[in-house]
């Protein structure tokens, strides 16, 4: 398949997938991808998949209009739902989802590597399974892990099929690794991505003492997605300009307008997730989240 290679390793092992460009304007993870190739990197055991999974959208990127690179006809990160991926829907990028999928039924360990519109902490989604906050924990950072369900608009390339059977070993993570086109972004990437090989087997510790260093990274905290606030009206206006992981300290604290309904904290010490500037019908404005154990 177009952009995407696969290595065998030596000995028996899972199979272990990293994917970049799944939003073709977000590109730190297909910055790290290349590095990884240029390295020369093979698995030890197993096999890796590295795939670039949007790449007609990348290449429609415009440095006026950076942000329309994001898909070609729709948000491929909402399509990976069995009824959807076995319909006769002709977007380029459903077109995409179905070339990719046959590969995904095959592999083990995913991380989908993003990028965020505003400036905000790295963030760990790790899905509501007990099976991905253990492959979270065991990459190690970023430091935040956030357990949620994804969005009312459909099922991420994380949530599909076998990464949401609890019976089944197979996990998936996405890291939101920092703002779009900024260079922090790519070294949360790089570090995740080292990470990721040495927590799925593909590589020994050596490779992080090689490419990052001995030191451990801090202790990670995990945030439970509580609500999603998904769009309803027509004019849908948050109170103050927030980037993400505020945390609000009074639950019936005023968030957002929706039309002429009034947001609130549904909770103390409520955690901002990813607010949105796409505020349009049916998307997710912001994820609202507590800290757990
Ligand atoms: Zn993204």
């Amino acid at each position: 398949m177009e952009y995407f290679t696969s290595y065998t390793g030596p000995e028996a092992g899972p199979h272990v997938m990293i994917t970049a460009l799944t939003h073709g304007n977000e590109l730190c993870g297909a910055v790290v991808l290349d590095m990884l190739f240029k390295s020369g990197f093979r698995p030890l055991r197993g096999r890796l998949t590295l795939g670039f999974c949007n790449a007609d959208a990348f290449h429609s990127f415009n440095r006026d209009y950076p942000i329309l690179s994001r898909f070609v006809d729709e948000d491929m990160n909402r399509l990976w739902e069995i009824p959807i991926l076995n319909s006769a829907r002709k977007t380029a990028e459903a077109r995409r989802c179905r070339e990719i999928r046959p590969l995904l039924d095959q592999v083990d360990f995913l991380l989908d590597i993003h990028s965020m519109q505003h400036p905000t902490p790295p963030l760990m989604l790790a899905g509501p399974m007990p099976k991905g906050r253990a492959l979270a924990e065991a990459v190690g950072v970023p430091e935040s892990i956030v357990i949620d369900h994804g969005h009312a608009a459909g099922r991420r390339m994380r949530d599909y099929d076998r990464f949401s059977n609890p019976m089944t070993h197979h996990a998936a993570l996405l890291v939101e690794c920092g703002q779009h086109w900024s260079k922090i972004s790519v070294e949360v990437a790089r570090q995740t991505m080292i990470r990721f090989l040495v927590a799925t087997g593909c590589a020994d510790q050596g490779l992080i003492e090689d490419w990052l260093g001995p030191a451990p990274p801090p202790a990670q905290r995990v945030i439970e997605v509580t609500a999603p606030v998904t769009v309803k009206n027509d004019t849908f206006t948050f109170v103050a300009p927030y980037i993400g992981m505020e945390v609000i300290a009074k639950a019936g604290t005023l968030l957002a307008m929706d039309g002429n309904t009034a947001i609130h904290t549904p909770h103390d010490n409520c955690v901002l997730i990813m607010p949105s500037r796409r505020l349009s019908r049916g998307q997710t404005a912001v994820r609202l989240g507590r800290f757990v154990d």
